[in-house]
């Protein structure tokens, strides 16, 4: 209980200091909230482990930020501000599999709830590396060449940075003690953040502008004008990928870590 109260407190204060800084909306600092109070619940190196998670992903994100602004400000569906939706799909899974860890001791729920948080750290560094790393990005399902920030695209560089992503969580969780399958959660990571990149680039919603002839995935495009569905599944936008990908990590290192 105390510790509920002192995680409520500590998650508000990041919170704040989030919204402060523009890296979340307001609603997005109520899902932190939530999300880290939860992590508190569950205990304390579950709430580091996605404090680390969440300083170092909204570092990324202002790290070069002008110039992914510039490349791919026009595509993407959502803002430097993360919100709700965005905070709930990465970090959801993430907090439900940490409460059901400590409440049954199963380590099959631990290594659920990291391959989770390793899965949305790999996608977070690719997109956040691979948009401002200059190389081409092209479809993971045709090899053609797409426009920077395109969901379904992958870069060499962002690759990487997403293998490098998975690769902290899993160091930074063994390190704290949370389980011993890190092995598990790496690999959860990986696949997840590969399963998002196919994902994003088969049934994701995309989107048209006609008045600038340009792809997009956001519902009013920077013009102003509505844009139009023009393929995949009409509703499966970012955050049901992201939610998948989160899930896809879960399942994948609660399977190989046991
Ligand atoms: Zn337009």
């Amino acid at each position: 209980m105390e510790r509920a109260l002192a995680g409520f407190l500590l998650a508000g204060a990041i919170a704040f200091a989030a919204r402060t800084v523009r890296a979340l909306s307001v609603g997005g600092a109520v899902a932190a909230l939530v999300v880290g109070t939860a992590a508190a619940i569950a205990g304390w190196t579950w709430a580091t482990v996605l404090i680390v998670f969440f300083v170092t992903s909204s570092a990324l994100s202002r790290f070069k930020h002008a110039a992914r602004e510039a490349r791919i400000g026009g595509i993407v569906e959502k803002g430097n501000e993360r919100d709700a939706f965005q905070v709930l799909a990465n970090g959801g899974v993430f907090a439900g599999g940490a409460i059901l860890a400590a409440g049954t001791g199963e380590s099959a729920w631990a290594a659920a709830a990291l391959g989770a948080l390793a899965a949305a750290t790999a996608d977070t560094w690719a997109t956040e590396v691979g948009t401002v790393s200059g190389g081409l990005p092209r479809s993971i399902i045709s090899f053609k060449p797409l426009p920077a920030g395109t969901s379904g695209g992958v870069t060499v560089t962002g690759t990487l940075a997403s293998i490098l992503g998975a690769a902290f969580i899993a160091s930074v969780s063994s390190f704290m003690g949370l389980g011993r399958a890190s092995a598990a959660v790496f690999v959860g990571g990986v696949l997840g953040s590969l399963a998002d990149s196919l994902i994003g680039g088969t049934i994701q919603e995309r989107r048209w502008c006609d008045g600038c002839s340009e792809a997009t995935e956001r519902r009013t495009h920077y013009c102003g004008r509505a844009t139009r569905v023009v393929g995949g599944v009409p509703g499966a936008r970012n955050d049901f990928v992201n939610v998948v990908c989160t899930l896809v990590g879960a399942g994948v290192a609660a399977a190989l870590a046991r």
